[in-house]
Protein backbone atom coordinates (compact mmCIF):
# COMPACT_ATOMS: atom_id res chain seq x y z
CA UNK A 1 0.00 0.00 0.00
CA UNK A 2 1.16 3.48 -0.68
CA UNK A 3 0.83 6.09 1.70
CA UNK A 4 -0.04 9.68 0.50
CA UNK A 5 3.02 12.13 0.91
CA UNK A 6 1.84 14.51 3.44
CA UNK A 7 2.27 18.25 2.51
CA UNK A 8 2.54 21.84 4.51
CA UNK A 9 1.31 24.43 2.37
CA UNK A 10 2.88 28.24 3.16
CA UNK A 11 0.00 31.05 2.09
CA UNK A 12 2.16 34.38 1.71
CA UNK A 13 5.75 34.37 0.35
CA UNK A 14 6.53 37.58 2.27
CA UNK A 15 9.45 37.49 5.12
CA UNK A 16 7.74 35.32 7.49
CA UNK A 17 5.95 33.28 5.01
CA UNK A 18 9.50 32.22 3.47
CA UNK A 19 11.15 32.44 7.49
CA UNK A 20 8.68 29.41 7.83
CA UNK A 21 9.08 27.51 4.57
CA UNK A 22 12.87 27.91 5.49
CA UNK A 23 12.03 26.39 8.74
CA UNK A 24 9.80 23.38 8.14
CA UNK A 25 12.49 22.59 5.33
CA UNK A 26 15.11 22.90 8.26
CA UNK A 27 13.02 20.29 10.29
CA UNK A 28 11.89 17.81 7.44
CA UNK A 29 15.82 17.66 6.62
CA UNK A 30 16.68 16.77 10.41
CA UNK A 31 13.82 14.39 10.60
CA UNK A 32 14.15 12.52 7.24
CA UNK A 33 10.80 13.67 6.83
CA UNK A 34 9.91 13.24 2.77
CA UNK A 35 7.11 15.58 3.13
CA UNK A 36 5.97 18.17 0.56
CA UNK A 37 5.94 21.77 0.69
CA UNK A 38 4.46 24.61 -0.88
CA UNK A 39 4.39 28.26 -1.04
CA UNK A 40 1.46 29.85 -2.74
CA UNK A 41 2.40 33.66 -3.40
CA UNK A 42 -0.21 36.08 -4.92
CA UNK A 43 2.10 38.39 -6.65
CA UNK A 44 4.36 37.92 -9.30
CA UNK A 45 7.34 38.24 -7.01
CA UNK A 46 8.70 36.92 -3.33
CA UNK A 47 9.03 38.93 -0.61
CA UNK A 48 6.17 41.05 0.31
CA UNK A 49 6.94 44.54 0.93
CA UNK A 50 11.05 43.76 0.70
CA UNK A 51 12.11 44.92 -2.79
CA UNK A 52 14.90 45.97 -3.28
CA UNK A 53 16.19 47.78 -7.17
CA UNK A 54 19.73 47.91 -8.53
CA UNK A 55 19.67 51.53 -11.06
CA UNK A 56 22.33 53.30 -12.28
CA UNK A 57 24.53 52.76 -9.73
CA UNK A 58 21.94 53.34 -6.91
CA UNK A 59 21.01 51.06 -4.63
CA UNK A 60 16.97 51.67 -3.80
CA UNK A 61 14.88 49.80 -1.13
CA UNK A 62 11.28 49.97 -1.95
CA UNK A 63 10.45 48.51 1.66
CA UNK A 64 12.41 48.00 4.48
CA UNK A 65 15.70 49.12 4.65
CA UNK A 66 17.14 47.13 7.35
CA UNK A 67 16.19 44.89 10.40
CA UNK A 68 16.97 45.32 13.85
CA UNK A 69 19.73 43.54 15.17
CA UNK A 70 19.18 43.26 19.11
CA UNK A 71 15.92 41.19 18.34
CA UNK A 72 17.98 38.35 17.25
CA UNK A 73 15.79 36.27 15.26
CA UNK A 74 16.67 37.90 11.88
CA UNK A 75 20.51 37.69 12.56
CA UNK A 76 20.19 34.00 13.62
CA UNK A 77 18.60 33.56 10.40
CA UNK A 78 20.97 34.91 8.07
CA UNK A 79 24.20 32.69 10.94
CA UNK A 80 22.00 29.39 9.60
CA UNK A 81 21.85 30.35 6.31
CA UNK A 82 25.57 31.16 5.76
CA UNK A 83 25.44 34.84 4.84
CA UNK A 84 26.46 36.92 7.81
CA UNK A 85 29.31 37.80 5.79
CA UNK A 86 26.79 39.87 3.63
CA UNK A 87 25.68 41.88 6.37
CA UNK A 88 26.38 45.68 6.96
CA UNK A 89 25.88 47.61 10.14
CA UNK A 90 25.25 51.98 9.92
CA UNK A 91 28.04 54.22 9.73
CA UNK A 92 27.96 55.38 13.03
CA UNK A 93 29.94 58.39 13.07
CA UNK A 94 26.55 59.70 11.74
CA UNK A 95 24.36 58.04 14.28
CA UNK A 96 21.96 60.98 15.16
CA UNK A 97 18.55 61.88 14.03
CA UNK A 98 17.17 65.58 13.22
CA UNK A 99 13.40 66.61 14.00
CA UNK A 100 12.10 69.10 11.82
CA UNK A 101 10.57 71.69 13.59
CA UNK A 102 9.32 75.03 12.51
CA UNK A 103 11.32 73.97 9.14
CA UNK A 104 14.57 73.77 10.39
CA UNK A 105 16.58 70.55 11.43
CA UNK A 106 17.15 70.15 14.90
CA UNK A 107 18.94 66.95 16.22
CA UNK A 108 17.62 65.04 18.56
CA UNK A 109 19.56 65.35 22.06
CA UNK A 110 22.47 62.87 22.34
CA UNK A 111 20.95 60.38 24.50
CA UNK A 112 17.59 60.68 23.62
CA UNK A 113 15.61 57.35 24.40
CA UNK A 114 12.52 57.21 22.06
CA UNK A 115 10.76 59.10 24.80
CA UNK A 116 12.64 60.53 26.97
CA UNK A 117 16.37 62.06 27.43
CA UNK A 118 18.80 60.23 29.29
CA UNK A 119 21.76 62.80 29.08
CA UNK A 120 21.21 65.94 31.01
CA UNK A 121 23.30 68.30 29.14
CA UNK A 122 22.48 67.82 25.51
CA UNK A 123 18.45 67.78 26.94
CA UNK A 124 18.71 71.29 28.76
CA UNK A 125 20.71 72.94 25.42
CA UNK A 126 18.69 71.46 22.79
CA UNK A 127 16.44 74.04 21.10
CA UNK A 128 14.15 71.32 19.69
CA UNK A 129 12.03 72.09 23.45
CA UNK A 130 10.91 75.12 24.97
CA UNK A 131 11.75 75.99 28.79
CA UNK A 132 8.28 75.05 29.92
CA UNK A 133 8.37 72.15 27.78
CA UNK A 134 11.78 71.09 29.38
CA UNK A 135 9.89 71.52 32.91
CA UNK A 136 6.87 69.40 31.99
CA UNK A 137 9.17 66.48 31.25
CA UNK A 138 11.03 66.60 33.92
CA UNK A 139 7.96 66.59 36.29
CA UNK A 140 8.35 62.83 35.21
CA UNK A 141 11.21 62.25 37.72
CA UNK A 142 8.15 63.39 40.42
CA UNK A 143 4.64 62.13 39.52
CA UNK A 144 3.70 58.93 40.23
CA UNK A 145 2.28 55.33 38.63
CA UNK A 146 -0.62 55.74 36.03
CA UNK A 147 -3.17 53.15 36.08
CA UNK A 148 -1.48 50.26 34.34
CA UNK A 149 -4.17 49.35 32.21
CA UNK A 150 -3.55 49.32 28.24
CA UNK A 151 -3.02 52.52 26.96
CA UNK A 152 -2.38 54.96 24.19
CA UNK A 153 1.39 55.59 23.57
CA UNK A 154 -0.13 58.95 22.96
CA UNK A 155 -1.93 59.01 26.41
CA UNK A 156 1.21 57.81 28.11
CA UNK A 157 3.61 60.24 26.74
CA UNK A 158 1.23 63.70 27.84
CA UNK A 159 0.66 61.89 31.03
CA UNK A 160 4.52 61.37 31.96
CA UNK A 161 6.16 64.22 29.92
CA UNK A 162 3.29 66.77 28.45
CA UNK A 163 1.98 67.53 24.91
CA UNK A 164 5.78 69.03 23.77
CA UNK A 165 7.42 65.68 24.46
CA UNK A 166 4.53 64.23 22.37
CA UNK A 167 4.74 66.20 19.40
CA UNK A 168 7.66 67.33 18.78
CA UNK A 169 9.59 63.83 19.25
CA UNK A 170 7.69 60.86 20.43
CA UNK A 171 4.60 61.32 17.51
CA UNK A 172 6.91 61.52 14.82
CA UNK A 173 9.72 58.92 15.63
CA UNK A 174 7.13 56.32 16.38
CA UNK A 175 5.14 57.51 13.00
CA UNK A 176 8.65 56.57 11.68
CA UNK A 177 8.51 53.57 12.77
CA UNK A 178 4.75 52.27 13.10
CA UNK A 179 3.59 54.52 10.54
CA UNK A 180 0.79 55.19 13.41
CA UNK A 181 -1.38 57.57 15.39
CA UNK A 182 0.05 57.63 18.58
CA UNK A 183 -3.24 58.01 20.15
CA UNK A 184 -4.71 54.63 19.08
CA UNK A 185 -1.38 52.79 19.37
CA UNK A 186 -0.96 50.34 22.32
CA UNK A 187 2.00 51.25 24.24
CA UNK A 188 1.81 47.67 25.58
CA UNK A 189 1.73 46.10 22.27
CA UNK A 190 4.45 48.00 21.16
CA UNK A 191 7.03 49.17 23.92
CA UNK A 192 6.18 47.04 26.80
CA UNK A 193 9.37 48.72 27.95
CA UNK A 194 8.64 51.77 29.12
CA UNK A 195 5.45 50.14 31.24
CA UNK A 196 7.63 47.99 32.73
CA UNK A 197 9.75 50.42 33.99
CA UNK A 198 7.08 53.35 34.95
CA UNK A 199 6.09 49.85 37.16
CA UNK A 200 8.75 48.77 38.28
CA UNK A 201 10.52 52.39 39.05
CA UNK A 202 7.63 55.47 38.80
CA UNK A 203 9.93 57.62 37.00
CA UNK A 204 10.55 56.75 33.42
CA UNK A 205 13.94 59.05 33.34
CA UNK A 206 15.37 57.28 36.53
CA UNK A 207 14.83 54.37 35.31
CA UNK A 208 16.87 54.79 31.92
CA UNK A 209 19.34 56.68 33.92
CA UNK A 210 19.52 53.45 36.18
CA UNK A 211 19.71 51.59 33.60
CA UNK A 212 22.32 53.12 31.43
CA UNK A 213 24.28 53.70 34.76
CA UNK A 214 24.15 49.62 35.41
CA UNK A 215 25.10 48.72 31.49
CA UNK A 216 27.04 51.93 30.04
CA UNK A 217 27.06 52.58 26.71
CA UNK A 218 24.01 50.36 26.34
CA UNK A 219 22.06 52.83 25.59
CA UNK A 220 23.84 56.33 25.04
CA UNK A 221 23.61 57.67 21.99
CA UNK A 222 20.49 55.75 20.80
CA UNK A 223 17.67 57.45 20.08
CA UNK A 224 14.90 55.16 19.70
CA UNK A 225 14.23 51.69 18.07
CA UNK A 226 14.08 53.08 14.33
CA UNK A 227 17.58 54.84 14.93
CA UNK A 228 19.32 51.65 16.95
CA UNK A 229 21.59 48.99 16.01
CA UNK A 230 19.82 48.52 12.99
CA UNK A 231 21.81 46.12 9.87
CA UNK A 232 21.03 45.46 6.36
CA UNK A 233 22.60 43.63 3.43
CA UNK A 234 25.56 44.43 1.50
CA UNK A 235 22.89 43.78 -1.96
CA UNK A 236 19.88 44.88 -0.40
CA UNK A 237 17.06 43.19 1.45
CA UNK A 238 15.69 41.20 -1.46
CA UNK A 239 19.43 39.36 -0.64
CA UNK A 240 17.58 37.75 2.12
CA UNK A 241 14.23 36.67 0.15
CA UNK A 242 16.14 35.29 -2.95
CA UNK A 243 18.91 32.58 -0.39
CA UNK A 244 15.55 31.52 1.29
CA UNK A 245 14.05 30.86 -1.95
CA UNK A 246 16.91 28.88 -3.37
CA UNK A 247 17.15 26.88 0.23
CA UNK A 248 13.62 25.66 -0.50
CA UNK A 249 12.99 22.20 -2.32
CA UNK A 250 12.70 22.96 -6.23
CA UNK A 251 8.97 23.06 -7.18
CA UNK A 252 8.11 24.19 -4.06
CA UNK A 253 7.33 27.88 -4.64
CA UNK A 254 4.24 28.73 -6.85
CA UNK A 255 4.11 32.30 -7.47
CA UNK A 256 0.91 34.46 -8.91
CA UNK A 257 -1.16 31.81 -6.80
CA UNK A 258 -3.45 33.70 -4.96
CA UNK A 259 -5.54 31.51 -2.29
CA UNK A 260 -9.08 32.20 -2.23
CA UNK A 261 -10.62 30.26 0.57
CA UNK A 262 -9.62 27.32 3.08
CA UNK A 263 -11.64 24.93 4.48
CA UNK A 264 -11.94 21.71 6.77
CA UNK A 265 -11.68 18.54 4.20
CA UNK A 266 -11.69 15.08 5.23
CA UNK A 267 -9.32 15.55 8.62
CA UNK A 268 -6.75 17.64 5.73
CA UNK A 269 -7.38 21.25 4.68
CA UNK A 270 -8.32 21.74 1.28
CA UNK A 271 -6.99 25.55 0.14
CA UNK A 272 -8.93 27.04 -2.59
CA UNK A 273 -7.60 29.35 -5.54
CA UNK A 274 -8.12 31.53 -7.67
CA UNK A 275 -8.92 29.84 -11.04
CA UNK A 276 -11.61 27.46 -8.89
CA UNK A 277 -8.61 25.09 -8.34
CA UNK A 278 -8.16 23.31 -5.40
CA UNK A 279 -5.16 22.04 -3.63
CA UNK A 280 -5.06 19.19 0.03
CA UNK A 281 -2.72 19.84 2.63
CA UNK A 282 -2.07 18.25 5.98
CA UNK A 283 -0.88 21.76 7.19
CA UNK A 284 -1.42 25.14 6.53
CA UNK A 285 0.77 28.06 7.95
CA UNK A 286 -1.44 31.16 6.80
CA UNK A 287 1.51 33.88 6.59
CA UNK A 288 -0.75 37.11 4.93
CA UNK A 289 -1.94 40.49 6.01
CA UNK A 290 -4.18 40.34 8.81
CA UNK A 291 -6.93 41.59 6.53
CA UNK A 292 -6.18 38.64 3.95
CA UNK A 293 -5.92 35.97 6.59
CA UNK A 294 -9.74 36.73 7.54
CA UNK A 295 -10.82 36.61 4.38
CA UNK A 296 -9.28 33.25 3.46
CA UNK A 297 -10.37 31.63 6.55
CA UNK A 298 -13.81 33.22 6.82
CA UNK A 299 -15.89 29.50 6.30
CA UNK A 300 -13.04 27.73 8.68
CA UNK A 301 -13.73 29.77 11.67
CA UNK A 302 -16.15 32.98 11.08
CA UNK A 303 -15.55 34.52 14.80
CA UNK A 304 -11.49 33.87 13.90
CA UNK A 305 -12.09 35.82 10.66
CA UNK A 306 -13.69 38.70 12.39
CA UNK A 307 -10.91 39.13 14.84
CA UNK A 308 -8.43 39.04 12.42
CA UNK A 309 -10.72 41.55 10.27
CA UNK A 310 -10.64 44.31 13.55
CA UNK A 311 -6.76 44.71 13.04
CA UNK A 312 -6.26 48.00 10.92
CA UNK A 313 -3.73 48.81 8.66
CA UNK A 314 -2.14 51.69 6.84
CA UNK A 315 -1.23 52.18 3.44
CA UNK A 316 2.33 54.03 3.04
CA UNK A 317 4.79 54.94 -0.08
CA UNK A 318 8.37 55.74 -0.26
CA UNK A 319 9.83 57.86 -2.67
CA UNK A 320 13.74 57.71 -3.26
CA UNK A 321 15.19 60.28 -4.51
CA UNK A 322 18.99 60.41 -6.03
CA UNK A 323 21.19 63.41 -6.49
CA UNK A 324 24.38 64.58 -7.57
CA UNK A 325 26.02 65.54 -3.97
CA UNK A 326 26.71 68.79 -5.20
CA UNK A 327 23.06 69.52 -5.74
CA UNK A 328 22.47 68.82 -1.72
CA UNK A 329 23.32 71.79 0.05
CA UNK A 330 23.15 70.00 3.52
CA UNK A 331 26.01 68.18 5.63
CA UNK A 332 23.59 65.40 5.74
CA UNK A 333 25.70 64.40 8.77
CA UNK A 334 23.01 62.17 10.53
CA UNK A 335 20.57 58.71 9.31
CA UNK A 336 17.81 61.32 8.09
CA UNK A 337 15.15 63.40 9.80
CA UNK A 338 11.90 62.49 11.17
CA UNK A 339 8.09 65.21 10.61
CA UNK A 340 6.10 65.72 13.20
CA UNK A 341 2.25 65.79 12.20
CA UNK A 342 2.23 69.62 13.70
CA UNK A 343 4.60 70.71 10.99
CA UNK A 344 1.89 70.13 8.41
CA UNK A 345 3.84 68.81 6.43
CA UNK A 346 3.25 65.52 4.11
CA UNK A 347 6.63 63.35 4.60
CA UNK A 348 6.78 61.25 7.95
CA UNK A 349 10.66 61.09 7.49
CA UNK A 350 13.33 60.92 5.81
CA UNK A 351 16.32 58.38 5.08
CA UNK A 352 19.75 59.91 4.28
CA UNK A 353 19.85 56.18 2.81
CA UNK A 354 23.62 56.84 1.39
CA UNK A 355 24.43 57.85 4.33
CA UNK A 356 23.27 55.43 6.85
CA UNK A 357 24.88 52.38 4.83
CA UNK A 358 27.54 52.31 2.28
CA UNK A 359 26.91 51.23 -1.45
CA UNK A 360 23.68 52.72 -1.80
CA UNK A 361 24.64 55.89 -4.10
CA UNK A 362 27.79 55.83 -6.18
CA UNK A 363 30.55 58.02 -6.18
CA UNK A 364 29.72 62.15 -6.05
CA UNK A 365 25.69 60.83 -5.22
CA UNK A 366 23.96 60.73 -2.12
CA UNK A 367 20.31 58.86 -1.86
CA UNK A 368 17.72 60.11 0.05
CA UNK A 369 14.66 58.40 0.98
CA UNK A 370 10.92 60.41 1.63
CA UNK A 371 8.17 57.91 3.76
CA UNK A 372 5.07 59.26 2.92
CA UNK A 373 1.42 57.63 4.17
CA UNK A 374 0.66 56.31 7.10
CA UNK A 375 -2.45 56.03 9.64
CA UNK A 376 -2.84 59.53 9.37
CA UNK A 377 -3.01 60.16 6.35
CA UNK A 378 -5.20 57.95 4.37
CA UNK A 379 -5.30 59.26 1.16
CA UNK A 380 -1.34 58.86 0.36
CA UNK A 381 -1.84 56.42 -2.03
CA UNK A 382 -4.73 58.42 -4.29
CA UNK A 383 -1.86 60.61 -5.89
CA UNK A 384 -0.11 58.78 -9.16
CA UNK A 385 3.49 58.21 -9.16
CA UNK A 386 4.20 61.76 -10.02
CA UNK A 387 2.14 63.40 -7.46
CA UNK A 388 4.33 61.69 -5.29
CA UNK A 389 7.27 62.10 -6.52
CA UNK A 390 6.19 66.34 -6.20
CA UNK A 391 5.52 66.04 -3.00
CA UNK A 392 8.82 64.22 -1.77
CA UNK A 393 10.95 66.71 -3.83
CA UNK A 394 9.18 69.71 -1.48
CA UNK A 395 9.87 67.92 1.46
CA UNK A 396 13.79 67.61 0.61
CA UNK A 397 13.72 71.04 -0.71
CA UNK A 398 12.50 72.64 2.21
CA UNK A 399 14.09 70.18 5.20
CA UNK A 400 17.81 70.37 2.81
CA UNK A 401 17.38 73.18 0.48
CA UNK A 402 17.76 71.15 -2.57
CA UNK A 403 16.27 72.56 -5.89
CA UNK A 404 17.67 70.61 -8.40
CA UNK A 405 15.91 67.74 -10.10
CA UNK A 406 17.08 64.51 -9.29
CA UNK A 407 18.97 62.12 -11.07
CA UNK A 408 17.31 59.11 -10.18
CA UNK A 409 13.44 58.63 -8.46
CA UNK A 410 11.25 55.49 -7.86
CA UNK A 411 8.26 55.60 -6.19
CA UNK A 412 7.30 52.72 -4.06
CA UNK A 413 3.42 51.74 -2.99
CA UNK A 414 2.54 49.72 -0.16
CA UNK A 415 -1.29 49.79 0.53
CA UNK A 416 -2.54 48.13 3.48
CA UNK A 417 0.71 47.05 4.57
CA UNK A 418 1.38 47.99 8.03
CA UNK A 419 -0.61 45.98 10.53
CA UNK A 420 -1.36 49.47 13.05
CA UNK A 421 -1.33 48.15 17.44
CA UNK A 422 -4.48 49.57 18.31
CA UNK A 423 -5.19 49.62 22.33
CA UNK A 424 -6.69 46.31 22.42
CA UNK A 425 -4.29 44.69 20.17
CA UNK A 426 -2.81 41.98 22.71
CA UNK A 427 -5.88 40.81 23.84
CA UNK A 428 -7.15 40.80 20.58
CA UNK A 429 -3.93 38.69 19.67
CA UNK A 430 -4.66 36.77 22.38
CA UNK A 431 -8.32 35.38 21.31
CA UNK A 432 -6.91 35.05 17.64
CA UNK A 433 -4.52 32.40 18.98
CA UNK A 434 -7.02 31.02 21.42
CA UNK A 435 -8.72 30.07 18.07
CA UNK A 436 -6.66 29.30 16.11
CA UNK A 437 -5.18 26.56 18.83
CA UNK A 438 -8.68 24.68 18.29
CA UNK A 439 -7.69 23.90 14.70
CA UNK A 440 -5.20 21.44 14.29
CA UNK A 441 -2.46 21.66 11.12
CA UNK A 442 -2.98 25.68 11.13
CA UNK A 443 -0.64 28.51 12.39
CA UNK A 444 -0.63 32.07 11.55
CA UNK A 445 2.33 34.21 10.96
CA UNK A 446 2.90 37.58 9.93
CA UNK A 447 3.43 41.30 11.32
CA UNK A 448 0.07 41.31 12.29
CA UNK A 449 0.60 39.51 15.81
CA UNK A 450 3.56 40.37 17.90
CA UNK A 451 6.23 42.67 16.27
CA UNK A 452 5.64 44.34 12.80
CA UNK A 453 9.59 44.18 11.72
CA UNK A 454 11.63 41.67 10.15
CA UNK A 455 12.63 40.18 13.05
CA UNK A 456 9.68 39.40 14.16
CA UNK A 457 8.21 38.28 11.36
CA UNK A 458 10.85 36.04 10.78
CA UNK A 459 10.58 34.78 14.43
CA UNK A 460 6.61 34.03 14.04
CA UNK A 461 7.34 32.07 10.36
CA UNK A 462 9.66 30.13 12.61
CA UNK A 463 7.35 29.25 15.61
CA UNK A 464 4.11 28.43 13.14
CA UNK A 465 6.54 26.02 11.26
CA UNK A 466 7.46 24.44 14.71
CA UNK A 467 3.84 24.54 15.81
CA UNK A 468 2.54 22.91 12.46
CA UNK A 469 6.04 20.30 12.03
CA UNK A 470 4.71 18.99 15.31
CA UNK A 471 1.31 18.35 14.41
CA UNK A 472 2.02 16.70 11.63
CA UNK A 473 4.47 14.21 13.43
CA UNK A 474 1.66 13.29 15.35
CA UNK A 475 -1.01 12.76 12.75
C1 LIG B 1 7.48 51.05 3.71
C2 LIG B 1 7.84 50.07 4.78
C3 LIG B 1 9.08 50.13 5.40
C4 LIG B 1 9.44 49.21 6.38
N1 LIG B 1 10.68 49.29 6.95
C5 LIG B 1 11.07 48.34 7.82
C6 LIG B 1 12.41 48.31 8.29
O1 LIG B 1 13.26 49.12 7.88
N2 LIG B 1 12.75 47.32 9.17
C7 LIG B 1 11.86 46.37 9.59
O2 LIG B 1 12.22 45.50 10.39
N3 LIG B 1 10.58 46.37 9.14
C8 LIG B 1 10.18 47.32 8.27
N4 LIG B 1 8.90 47.29 7.77
C9 LIG B 1 8.01 46.20 8.19
C10 LIG B 1 8.35 44.91 7.41
O3 LIG B 1 8.27 45.19 6.05
C11 LIG B 1 7.40 43.81 7.80
O4 LIG B 1 7.59 43.49 9.15
C12 LIG B 1 7.60 42.49 7.04
O5 LIG B 1 8.05 42.66 5.74
C13 LIG B 1 6.29 41.74 7.09
O6 LIG B 1 6.44 40.52 6.43
P1 LIG B 1 5.19 39.56 6.25
O7 LIG B 1 5.70 38.35 5.56
O8 LIG B 1 4.48 39.42 7.53
O9 LIG B 1 4.16 40.36 5.30
P2 LIG B 1 4.23 40.84 3.82
O10 LIG B 1 5.58 41.31 3.44
O11 LIG B 1 3.10 41.81 3.67
O12 LIG B 1 3.93 39.53 2.96
C14 LIG B 1 2.64 38.97 2.84
C15 LIG B 1 2.61 38.25 1.51
O13 LIG B 1 1.38 37.53 1.39
C16 LIG B 1 0.94 37.63 0.06
N5 LIG B 1 -0.51 37.38 0.02
C17 LIG B 1 -1.50 38.18 0.50
N6 LIG B 1 -2.70 37.61 0.27
C18 LIG B 1 -2.47 36.43 -0.35
C19 LIG B 1 -3.33 35.39 -0.83
N7 LIG B 1 -4.66 35.47 -0.71
N8 LIG B 1 -2.76 34.30 -1.42
C20 LIG B 1 -1.41 34.21 -1.54
N9 LIG B 1 -0.55 35.18 -1.12
C21 LIG B 1 -1.08 36.27 -0.52
C22 LIG B 1 1.29 39.04 -0.33
O14 LIG B 1 1.30 39.20 -1.74
C23 LIG B 1 2.67 39.19 0.31
O15 LIG B 1 3.70 38.79 -0.55
C24 LIG B 1 8.51 48.21 6.79
C25 LIG B 1 7.25 48.15 6.18
C26 LIG B 1 6.91 49.05 5.19
C27 LIG B 1 5.55 48.95 4.53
Amino acid sequence: MTVARRRVVVIGGGIAGLAAAHRVTELATERRDALELLVLEARPRLGGTIATEHAGGFLVEGGPDSFLSEKPWALALCRRLGIEDRLVRTDDRFRRTFVLFRGQLHPLPDGFQLLAPTRLIPFVTSRLFSWPGKLRMALDLVLPRGGGDDESLGAFVRRRFGAEALERVAQPLVAGIYTADPDTLSLAATMPRFLELEHRERSVTLALWRAMRRAPGSGAGSSGARWSLFVTLRDGMEDLIRVLADRLPSGALRAKERVVGLERHRERWRIGLEHGEHLDADAVIVAVEAHQAARILRYVDPALSQLLREIPYASSATVSLGYRRADVPHPLDGFGFVVPRVEGRAALACTFSSVKYPGRAPEGHVLLRVFLGGALDAGVLDGDDAALEAIARGEVGLALGVNAAPVLSRVSRHPLSMPQYVVGHLARVEAIEHRVAAHAGLALAGAAYRGVGIADSIRSGEAAADGVMAAVAIR
